[in-house]
């Protein structure tokens, strides 16, 4: 008799195999509708080119009709889907690519399967240029190139145009980021490779159409070993998502996490090298500064227990209160502004980018706590009222109840 049929383990086995076929892994409980139902995101669903995202109850995603470009990995700011071609593995074929040269571009299967692969860049292929992301480009100049190619061929006809227009958009980005931290990189942007300046070294021509295969001992062992060596840190436990494996699932719904892509990146721009103090314009570039008007804030907290990242604390000590802001946490979701019932906080024109190198948490604002005279709670104010928030709107509530 067959065991495994007997408890129904080659039925088990089949829902596996098809879990474990999904490209993408969904955090719903970091969707920011999720966490407020005041939020009108859809980010993923309104450039998702299929069509495949839902987000009437919660985010599902149809896989059925899912292409794996990956556009919603690189656009949800909450970091809901992950990825089964992770970030880590980009990584490691950027870094690959990047040992005998200086150049690099981003191509998509498609465009390698109908042009082939160019001789001076070797290319790293993405699902989509769609799928590209900071972390990829920050590592490819973290890792040596000196010229980056985004690979145009194609993408105004593509059914994934949309794809390319954010990768065009993302390199103008840290095309701006690389020269503020002082970083030198030549990116183009064209249906062709650029012409390489003489003395720029010149990778060995790929067989075009030729797929990338990488045995993964081999990749472990470089990519870990070099990380490693170039100081990002990556834990040997860590080095298996290279793989293209997901985060063992967690119990809790709504959860305070980083994305990889996020950790990653941090780790990248340390490598790059970083100023101790650099304020620039926020505006376009992966990082979001936050200021708060201590005159409306009443420490309720909001923006703290709502925040997905933890990029904002709010740390109640004896006889005061303080809100803590990490910057380089912060994904830009903006649902602190949305949760802020005062109007406390605004985006920052401006950011440190020594504040990022460093990964420091800064002060927003510390006040003493009050007690409210009706309910008891602890709350901040900075008119010394004597109602906390809450308390103070239902008694002008009542009072004007009363009079109609
Ligand atoms: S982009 Fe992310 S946060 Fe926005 S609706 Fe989609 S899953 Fe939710």
């Amino acid at each position: 008799m067959d065991v495994g049929k007997l408890f129904g383990l080659d039925k088990l086995d089949g829902i596996l195999g098809r879990i474990e076929r999904r490209p993408l892994r969904l955090y719903e409980g970091q969707c920011l509708r999720e966490r407020d139902r005041t939020v009108e995101c859809e980010s993923c669903a309104s450039h998702c080119p299929v069509d495949a995202i839902d987000l009437d109850s919660k985010v599902e995603v149809d896989f059925e009709a899912c292409i794996d470009c990956g556009i919603c990995v690189r656009l949800c700011p909450a970091g809901v889907f992950e990825s089964r071609l992770s970030e880590d593995t980009f990584l490691g074929k950027i870094q690959q690519k990047l040992d005998d040269s200086d150049a690099i571009g981003f191509s998509c299967a498609k465009q390698l399967e109908e042009y082939g692969r160019e001789g001076s860049f070797p290319q790293v292929e993405l699902p989509c240029l769609g799928r590209l992301t900071e972390t990829m480009l920050v590592g490819a100049a973290a890792f040596g190139a000196k010229n980056i190619w985004l690979d145009l061929r194609g993408c105004e006809e593509c059914d994934c145009a949309v794809g390319a227009l954010l990768a065009k958009d993302l390199v103008v980005a840290i095309d701006r980021l690389l020269e503020a931290w002082d970083h030198q990189v030549e990116f183009s942007l064209a249906a062709a490779p650029p012409e390489l300046a003489q003395g720029a070294t010149e990778a060995e021509s790929a067989p075009a159409g030729e797929t990338e295969e990488y045995d993964r001992r081999e990749l472990l062992t470089k990519f870990g070993r070099e990380m490693l060596a170039g100081g990002l840190g990556l834990a040997e436990g860590r080095i298996d998502r290279v793989a293209n494996v997901f985060d063992p699932p967690s119990d809790e719904y709504f959860t305070y996490r980083l994305p990889r892509r996020r950790e990653l990146f941090l780790r990248l721009t340390k490598k790059i090298g970083g100023p101790e103090k650099k304020v620039i314009l926020a505006d376009g570039l992966p990082f979001y500064g936050l200021e708060l008007d201590h005159h409306l804030c009443n420490f309720c907290g909001n923006c703290a227990t709502f925040c997905p990242t933890k990029a904002l604390e709010l740390e109640s000590k004896e006889l005061t209160a303080e809100l803590k802001f990490t910057l380089s946490r912060c994904l830009g979701c903006d649902l602190c502004l949305e949760v802020c019932r005062p109007d406390a906080l605004k985006s920052a024109p401006r950011i440190d980018l020594g504040d990022i190198f460093a990964e420091r948490t800064g002060s927003l604002s510390e006040q003493q706590y009050y007690k409210c005279e009706k309910c008891k709670q602890p709350f901040a104010s900075a008119t010394e009222r004597e109602l906390c928030d809450f308390c103070r709107l239902r008694e002008e509530k009542l009072q004007d109840d009363s009079w109609s």
